[in-house]
């Protein structure tokens, strides 16, 4: 990003980036930032007109595809005509390609086209989620640019309005980087009560007697993940937590339960447990076993951590 800033100046701008990672809504915000970059005097930083044009999708000099689900020949044919008209407002043409993993070969051959010989001052900036699903002819032809998780300041500063939400803090902690994660977490109703479930299992479950009070008859399969997933970060904390490595615990808010409850695992029962969650979360299921799949699970990690002592 700091590159294009830096091309922009020099006037270097290359006709065409292809920006990729694993996560839609990164790349769409990534796309949206290069563009005000791009167009804006103050390099994007400032909201003006030209930005907030470019953030609502109205700037006359950004053309957004695929028009329908996936970029057609249709697309790529009127990509050609967009691509030739001149800027309106300021200097150059953006013309923005989403998901480019999702067309077909022929729409990327008619797109190579025009890639090939980029009209002067249009600047393509497409983005996939796939690499390997582009033509290699068309790859070719762009700058490829890796995006890397965003760090977590970066993130709170793009989910600055949902900063009252309860969950917020751990959205952030749970999110690996990317937008459409971030955005699942803190849309998601049932993720504070999993992560609750979690966290009491891992602290007061004691006997096997106790097991009952912590299964949720007819459990999803969404809850079942996360849930187990929760437990599994608590569970690698603690070991964290036994190694004097603080800095590297994941669930920053319960560092002091943890240092209380850590003489009641040793190092061995924690791998194990690990180990163990890892097992389950290799296994093929259906909803209707997820109940009794959890409790024997409990049951087993009772079993290590009283064996394991
Ligand atoms: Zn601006």
């Amino acid at each position: 990003m700091q590159d294009i800033l830096q091309q922009k100046v020099n006037k270097k701008l290359v006709g065409g980036y292809l920006f990729f990672c694993p996560d839609t809504l990164t790349l769409n915000e990534i796309l949206l930032m290069c563009a005000k970059q791009i167009l804006c005097d103050s390099n994007g930083d400032d909201n003006c007109p030209i930005c907030q044009k470019v953030q609502c999708g109205s700037h006359p000099d950004v053309c957004v595809y695929p028009k329908g689900d996936a970029f057609s020949t249709d697309d790529s044919q009127s990509v050609i005509l967009d691509a030739n008209k001149k800027a309106i407002l300021g200097e150059y043409k953006i013309l923005m390609i989403k998901n480019l993993e999702n067309s077909s070969e022929q729409s990327q051959n008619k797109l190579l086209k025009v890639l090939e010989n980029p009209p002067k001052n249009t600047i393509f900036l497409i983005s996939t989620t796939n690499l390997n699903k582009v033509l290699p002819t068309v790859k070719s032809r762009l700058l490829k640019v890796e995006i890397p998780p965003f760090d977590k300041q970066t993130l709170t500063q793009i989910f600055s309005e949902y900063q009252k939400q309860e969950d917020f803090a751990l959205a952030m902690d749970y999110s690996n980087g990317y937008i459409g994660e971030t955005k699942q977490i803190l849309l998601d109703q049932d993720f504070l009560a999993n992560y609750a479930l979690a966290k009491n299992i891992v602290t007061n479950l004691k006997s096997s007697s106790e097991i009952v009070n912590y299964i949720v008859p007819k459990m999803s399969k969404n809850q079942f993940l996360d849930t187990v997933k929760f437990m599994q970060s608590m569970y690698r904390d603690i070991a964290l937590v036994k190694s004097n490595k603080i800095e590297l615990v994941k669930n920053k808010t319960l560092v002091s339960v943890f240092e209380n409850i850590s003489d009641e695992f040793s190092m061995k029962a924690l791998v194990e447990i690990i180990k163990r969650i890892n097992d389950v979360n290799k296994k093929q299921f259906s909803n209707v076993t997820l109940s009794l799949l959890f409790e024997n699970l409990l049951t087993s990690i009772l079993e290590v951590k009283y064996l394991c002592r």
